[in-house]
């Protein structure tokens, strides 16, 4: 067996989401899911994580019709992780409802020896500890990609500041951007952030798409237009999933067509409830988008 092409740690979750179209409870979601779903239409990925005993056939199915390998998630006795959450109508805010940790608790990643040989490696949005964790046990990547939200921020800051300072690749969006830094411009923000380790940072800003920034330059990727929003959960994790994706079949990093992929599949996620947007996207479906987007930034 060859080492993989991708490795990622985050949540596998149960979702209840509360949006203006819809509800659904017990949905397949997490971090690593939406994640995983979308780096899997263009290589290989390798899933860490968790799951308790009440995870439903119907994920495991879904994992092993796609291009991932579930042999490192670990399934402990009790009740897999589960969130909840109710949007706004306008859909621009979002309230956790329920944080329920379950085998998330003591979780403790284990990773193969092999995998531990991945070329790409994504820290999906967990506790920055268990992101350290998977960072030092994948020593050879070529990029170390990470992902956080507001609540690490808050509660684990200098534990992320250990795992930013090893990143290759920093994905926040602005909010996140302008709390761990205290700067209200996004320039300026991205401009500490930088400092701060990774050679590429990646702040996503919704519907106003995202900057793309490195030592020397600024560039501003816009969003996939005519898109319908129904439900944004995942859609950062699957922008990363399109991103990572990019970047396991191009050994020469071009960051940009990369962050319009990431854009892309992005898109599909956003456009159903929990994964069912995105599990209809392609490669083929994706592309078509990636030109649209293409089109607009000449
Ligand atoms: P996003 O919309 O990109 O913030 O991702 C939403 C996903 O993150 C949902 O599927 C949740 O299951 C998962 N999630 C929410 N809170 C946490 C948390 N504290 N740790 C790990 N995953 C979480």
């Amino acid at each position: 067996m060859s080492a993989p092409k991708i490795i990622t740690v985050g949540s596998i979750a149960l979702d209840t989401l509360e949006t203006p179209s819809g509800k659904v409870s017990d949905a397949l979601g997490g971090s690593s899911t939406y994640f995983a779903l979308a780096a899997s239409m263009f290589a290989p990925v390798h899933l860490v994580g968790v799951v308790g005993t009440d995870f439903p056939e119907a994920g495991w199915d879904l994992f092993k019709s796609r291009n991932i390998d579930v042999t490192d998630v670990q399934i402990v006795d009790g009740k897999t992780f589960r969130w909840g959450g109710r949007y706004s109508d306008d859909l621009h805010s979002r309230d956790t409802l329920f944080t329920e940790l379950g085998v998330f608790e003591n979780f403790q990643p284990v990773i193969t020896e092999q995998a531990g040989q991945a070329d790409l490696v994504f820290l999906g949005n967990i506790h920055p500890g268990l992101q350290k964790a998977v960072c030092e046990r994948t020593p050879n990547a070529r990029f170390i990609v990470t992902d956080t939200m507001n609540l690490w921020i808050d509660i684990s800051r200098n534990e992320l500041m250990d795992v930013i300072r090893k990143t290759d690749i920093f994905l926040l969006n602005d909010e996140e951007a302008i709390q761990l830094t205290g700067k209200d411009d996004l320039n300026k923000a991205a401009d500490t952030l930088l400092a701060y380790g990774p050679s590429v940072v990646i702040i996503k800003q919704g519907r106003r798409g995202s900057l793309l920034a490195d030592g020397q330059t600024r560039i501003r990727i816009p969003v996939v237009p005519g898109i319908t929003v129904v439900d944004p959960t995942g859609a950062g994790d699957s922008f990363a999933g399109g991103l990572l994706g990019y970047l396991a079949n191009h050994s020469e990093a071009d960051l940009i067509p990369a962050v319009i992929q990431a854009t892309a599949v992005a898109s599909f996620t956003v456009s159903g409830l929990g994964v069912e947007g995105l599990l209809v996207a392609t490669p083929d479906v994706v592309i078509e988008r990636v030109k649209r987007v293409s089109s607009m930034m000449k």
